[in-house]
């Protein structure tokens, strides 16, 4: 109560500006004409969100079908390009936490268009413990929270946890990232039948995909992918 008091009146003392140019944005983090410029994407591979260079139906990209990955769709809503890079490396490495929301409810609001059937669980990819300490939080958590509060799906944070401190993934090549990954992740207890990893960016898919492959066989059904951003193709 006392909190959202403050918070009505810092808000009409300080009303919000956008995020990305300065102007006055009412009662929004992103002035609609900002919003309308980002990267969406469109025409993507459904499992992995890849771009696709056929038209008609999409159906799963070449790649999925040759090695079919342990999730079976990925939801992502930008590419990873300016400014949607900048506004992912503000939230994750500068510690600007109100990104979470803004980023975390523009997912709900497209989820809640896209999806038939909504996931009963939000599981954001775990960081290694020694990691989480050193940064203070985790931008999936972040992320997933916001989501989460906005479609009315729980948070399973603590059902997965990374168990080896991996290398970050961008320093290494793509077969080095599928190895530094394996057994990255154990499950402590039953995931729902339906849910979604959460994270900030997919670029080989490969944490998802070792991720989603424990989910499984901790019990899980259908495990969809959400994310921010895809980078690459
Ligand atoms: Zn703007
Ligand atoms: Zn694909």
């Amino acid at each position: 109560m006392v909190y959202q008091l403050m918070h009505g009146l810092l808000n009409r003392l300080f009303p919000p500006h956008c995020r990305l140019c300065g102007v006055a944005s009412g009662t929004r983090l992103l002035c609609q004409p900002c919003q309308d410029e980002l990267p969406w994407l469109a025409r993507r591979c459904p499992q992995c969100a890849c771009a696709l260079d056929t038209t008609g139906m999409p159906s799963p990209c070449g790649r999925c079908q040759r090695q079919v990955p342990a999730f079976d769709a990925t939801h992502a809503l930008f590419q990873y390009q300016p400014p949607v890079d900048h506004l992912l490396k503000r939230l994750k490495f500068s510690g600007e936490l109100a990104l979470g929301p803004l980023l975390g409810e523009l997912l709900a609001e497209q989820m809640r268009r896209r999806a038939d059937t909504l996931p009963r669980q939000l599981i954001p990819v775990p960081l290694h413990p020694a990691r989480l300490r050193e940064r203070g939080f985790n931008q999936a958590t972040e992320l997933a929270r916001a989501a989460g509060k906005q479609l009315g799906i729980p948070l399973a944070r603590r059902l997965c946890r990374r168990q080896r401190n991996t290398e970050p993934q961008s320093l290494l090549s793509n077969t080095a990232r599928r190895l530094n990954l394996r057994n990255a992740f154990t499950i402590c207890g039953t995931p729902a039948a339906h849910v979604a990893i959460v994270d900030d960016v997919m670029t080989t898919g490969h944490t998802s995909n070792e991720l989603a492959r424990a989910l499984k066989q901790a019990g899980a059904q259908t495990v969809e992918v959400w994310v921010i951003a895809r980078a690459g193709r």
